[in-house]
């Protein structure tokens, strides 16, 4: 942890001497009033910084920063030069990935190649967008005679961005990297859960160059200061990933003043599976789909679904699979962590107890290891078959809990398939390509992968959710035009 960014109030011990974070406005460093946050490894259970508490006087003064640097040298800077700050940025990170990895993997518990990973993908996030930068380019449209009319898109003004735990970092890259090459100024307000690599990239970018007030970050709580974020008056955008639940409440927030949304919300993805597919790599795949990052990602592959006649040779495949998993901390590299809190601990126990409790059949359980106690490890489990209305079906567990369930025939398939009220992400599995066509067709949802599953979630691909997972398109190109609005110029010249 970096001591620079850390402010040590008098009202905390120094014995403990365990940084602070500050929330970084106008590109300085600032204190709350409100006593700190503790920050706790969800591998230990053990506290090891503090996180500002910010609230509605934090939240205006960073809209009123990012406003200034849209009158000011942000404002005036070309695309060419945002796109050179960016790529700077994305360079620092690089630099730093080892340094940034390890708090990330300490503040999620996440394994620490999957943290790196995590860095890499900032940095890409902010090549590829920095790149953009300068390519936005308008059209000319032909008029009546003596017109000259073009279209030229232009930055909203100050975006604001209210992000999740599961991936602090990568949250970062996608929701903040297309804002800034168009050339708005932003205010993020991370999750409380988890962020501190957040901070740690905002001080690379005040050392990369960026102007006062392009970049500014506000930590607290949901309530106290991702709600005031959400209902300023002065915000041009909003951008949300997080649960349905809060979805709401921003969507409504965003309504008071008329403010463009997008929210990426959560997920219930399937993955069908069909007799004729190469089930070796199915199996493999279904079982890193749920597992990875514990199952805390909004695209995690919760439900499979498989043709009835290879359904228990193939779970029995997925089986095999889990048994292999490694749980551990985040230095020992395995496959799973912990899950982010106590909270979620519990949440995903009981939903492994209640589908017991309903005679659930159990196909395969991980169990982390006696000495990992104190940590909020949970068992990987895969259940099956589970009836369409059970609770592991249809609702987002957020954890690394599998529901299989079996079907007779395409029509069937696609049923199940869009049988929930998400639709995120979807796998087919299958060497018929006509069926390929067929089902990405008929599966509604965001993102649909045909013999493979996420595939890198690479920042060329539109990324966004359909139905209750939420509207608008992050990532790609596609993500720059709802971040910047389009201008009609009509010029007569008789
Ligand atoms: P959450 O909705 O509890 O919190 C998300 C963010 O919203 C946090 O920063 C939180 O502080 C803030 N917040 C909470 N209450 C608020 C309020 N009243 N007003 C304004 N902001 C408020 O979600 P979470 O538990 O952090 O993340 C898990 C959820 O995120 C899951 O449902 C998951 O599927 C979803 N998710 C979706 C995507 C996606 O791209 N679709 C990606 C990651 C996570």
């Amino acid at each position: 942890l970096n001591s620079e960014r850390s402010l040590f109030p008098a009202s905390l011990s120094q014995a403990e001497s365990l940084p602070v974070y500050g929330h970084l406005i106008g590109n300085r460093w600032v204190a709350s009033a409100q006593p700190p946050l503790a920050v706790v490894a969800p591998a230990t259970g053990e506290r090891f910084a503090w996180l500002a508490r910010g609230g509605a006087s934090e939240i205006d003064a960073a809209v009123a920063a990012a406003r200034a640097a849209l009158d000011g040298e942000w404002g005036r800077m070309t695309a060419a030069d945002r796109g050179r700050l960016m790529l700077r940025f994305a360079q620092k990170v690089l630099d730093n990935v080892e340094r940034l990895a390890w708090i990330e993997a300490h503040d999620t518990g996440k394994p620490i190649s999957q943290a790196r990973n995590d860095m890499r993908a900032v940095a890409r996030y902010f090549e590829f967008y920095g790149g953009a930068a300068d390519k936005v380019h308008g059209e000319v449209i032909p008029y009546l005679n003596g017109y000259n009319v073009t279209v030229v898109r232009e930055p909203l003004g100050v975006t604001a961005h209210v992000t999740p735990w599961n991936y602090p970092a990568q949250m970062f890259g996608r929701s903040l990297a297309p804002a800034l090459a168009m050339g708005n100024a932003t205010v993020l307000k991370p999750a409380e859960e988890a962020c501190l690599v957040c901070l740690e990239f905002g001080a690379l970018a005040v050392e990369a160059g960026f102007p006062a007030g392009a970049l500014n970050i506000v930590t607290g709580l949901g309530e106290e200061a991702g709600a005031p974020l959400s209902k300023h008056p002065d915000i041009n955008f909003l951008s949300f990933t997080g649960s349905p639940e809060v979805g709401r409440l921003i969507q409504e927030a965003a309504a008071i003043h008329h403010v463009p949304v997008v929210l990426e919300l959560g997920g219930k993805s399937p993955q069908v599976v069909f007799a004729d597919a190469d089930l070796e790599a199915a199996a493999a795949t279904v079982c890193k789909a749920i597992t990875q990052n514990t199952g805390q990602t909004c695209s995690a592959g919760s439900r499979v679904l498989v043709e009835r006649p290879i359904f228990d040779k193939f779970m029995g495949m997925v089986a095999s699979n889990f048994e292999k998993l490694r749980i551990g901390r985040p230095e020992d590299d395995t496959d799973l962590g912990p899950v982010i809190n106590q909270t979620q601990q519990k949440r995903v126990l009981d939903f492994i107890e209640g589908a017991q409790r309903d005679g659930v059949p159990l196909i395969a359980q991980a169990k982390p290891d006696a000495s990992l106690s104190g940590g909020y490890f949970v068992p990987p489990t895969v259940f099956g078959p589970v009836a369409a209305d059970n609770a592991i079906v249809c609702q987002e567990i957020f954890g690394p809990v599998l529901a299989a369930q079996e079907f007779d025939s395409e029509d069937e398939a696609v049923a199940l398939a869009n049988g929930t009220e998400f639709g995120l992400v979807a796998g087919v599995w299958t060497r018929d390509g006509a069926r390929q066509q067929r089902l990405a067709k008929r599966i509604v949802s965001g993102q649909v992968f045909v013999n493979c599953y996420g595939a890198g979630g690479g920042v060329e691909l539109p990324f966004g959710g359909t139905k209750r997972s939420g509207h608008g398109r992050e990532k790609g190109l596609m993500a720059l035009e709802e971040v910047s609005t389009t201008k009609t110029v009509v010029n007569y010249h008789g």
